[in-house]
């Protein structure tokens, strides 16, 4: 439990990695080393509040920058690692230098998929977004633009075009697929999203294709497939998945498949490595198979479960996975996985702009969205974590808890 202990990577969960590392008293040195040139800060704020031009970038922080200040914590940004050499046990930098470890955290998240090449895929105006930079160049193309298009109708394409229809920007947004947020949400809840959307002017093009850009050195607008009619674009923003940073990874040996393997304790087979957050495909023993999770819950607990095991305890990270979206006053909170579910049921009526929907499988609850409806969220949580079946015929009746409506 004492010894040399790198991060790599500095983002949301390395952040928590530190703070639990100090709650347990770890009596090492600590080296957080990290390619963006920031501590380690949220992401969430830079589709929402913090592209809205509401928060400051300070308020983004995951801990004040005093924090790291405190021996024996050494940081180290802007710099890449370029791989690791597990037989020397060090991280390997740039420049060649070897940062040496007894025990090594892999932290190293994911990035933005970017868009399959094709003419005009490359001009300039065209952004993605994972970092403060990627805003502040999205924020300085808004100032001046008038039309925006917007790739991809998840949760980050929403969440843009949420902030920039009330920024007054006219937007449009091109999905492939035939409903919006349709790989996590049922169709009733895609529907919703769907009017309220149009209903604040955003022009929803789903069952699109794209077949390029148009433009000489900035994009001016966006060709569609099967013949549609042009978009115009001052800018565009691209919202269409992330990757998760496996290779240096895969390239040292470790087992990857749809992220880095790990254990139910954030352990790679390396007894030394361990990794968490965005890059890691775990077990999740309360939906029976692994998974691979993009949000800020995943990050902070895997990084808890993994400081304390460094620190010689036994933890095993076994939570309900949850989520969350804001986009105008509508806040949707997401709890477990919805994928396989057999049953979608709502709760509430979508036109009060307050309800949710329980996802089932054989009566199980595994899911739920809440729109605006708290409480409900709260529940669903206990519930998924204790396996409980519902009262099926019951479930759409609001005027009773959702607590007590388990079989
Ligand atoms: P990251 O925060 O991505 O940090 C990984 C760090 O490692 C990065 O800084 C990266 O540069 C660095 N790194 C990678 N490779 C190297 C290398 N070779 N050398 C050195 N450093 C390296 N989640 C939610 O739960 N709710 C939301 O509402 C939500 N909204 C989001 C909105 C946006 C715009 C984005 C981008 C993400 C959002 N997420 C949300 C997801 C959430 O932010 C991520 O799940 C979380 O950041 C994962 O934390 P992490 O530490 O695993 O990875």
């Amino acid at each position: 439990m004492s010894g040399r202990l790198v991060i790599a990577g500095a983002g949301h969960a390395a952040g928590q990695v530190i703070a639990t590392l100090r709650q347990k008293n770890f009596p090492g040195d600590i080296i957080l080393i990290g390619e963006e040139p920031w501590l380690p800060y949220q992401r969430p704020p830079l589709s929402k509040k913090f592209l809205a031009g509401k928060l400051p970038a300070e308020r983004l922080y995951v801990k004040p920058p005093a924090f790291y200040d405190e021996p024996p914590t050494t940081v180290m940004l802007g710099t890449r690692i370029e791989s690791l050499d597990r037989g020397a046990k060090a991280v390997v930098l740039g420049d060649g230098t070897s940062v040496p470890y007894d025990t090594l955290i892999l932290a190293l998240g994911s990035r933005v998929r970017r868009l399959p090449r094709m003419p005009g895929s490359d001009l300039d105006g065209i952004h993605y977004l994972r970092t403060v930079q990627d805003v502040r160049a999205i924020q300085r193309d808004f100032a001046a633009a008038r039309n925006l298009t917007i790739v991809g109708a998840g949760y980050i394409g929403l969440e843009v075009a949420a902030v920039a229809a009330d920024l007054g920007l006219n937007v449009t947004v091109i999905e492939t697929q035939d409903r919006v947020m349709k790989r996590v949400v049922a169709p009733q809840v895609s529907e919703f999203y769907e009017r309220e959307h149009r209903s604040r002017g955003v022009n929803l093009l789903l069952d699109t294709g794209i077949e390029r850009f148009r433009g000489s050195t900035r994009v001016d607008g966006v060709v569609l497939s099967g013949g549609k009619a042009p978009v115009p674009a001052d800018l565009v923003v691209t919202g269409i998945g992330i990757v998760p940073n496996t290779e240096l990874a895969a390239a040292a040996g470790l087992e990857v498949a749809d992220g880095i393997v790990v254990d139910d304790r954030c352990r790679t087979e390396d007894p030394d490595i361990y990794a968490v957050g965005d890059c890691t495909l775990h077990p999740n023993r309360l939906f029976g198979r692994k998974v691979r999770l993009e949000s800020v819950q995943n990050a902070l607990e895997q990084a808890r479960t993994a400081a304390a095991n460094v620190c010689g305890e036994d933890v095993r990270y076994a939570e309900v996975p949850w989520f969350w979206s804001d986009q105008y006053d509508l806040k949707l909170q997401i709890a477990g996985l919805s994928q396989g579910y057999d049953c979608a049921i709502l709760r509430g009526d979508p036109d009060g702009r307050s309800f949710s929907c329980v996802y089932l499988a054989n009566e199980r609850i595994i899911a739920l969205d809440a729109v605006n409806k708290p409480k409900d969220f709260l529940q669903a949580k206990k519930l998924i974590a204790d396996g409980k079946t519902m009262k099926m015929n019951m479930l759409c009746d609001t005027r009773t808890e959702l607590k007590d409506l388990s079989a």
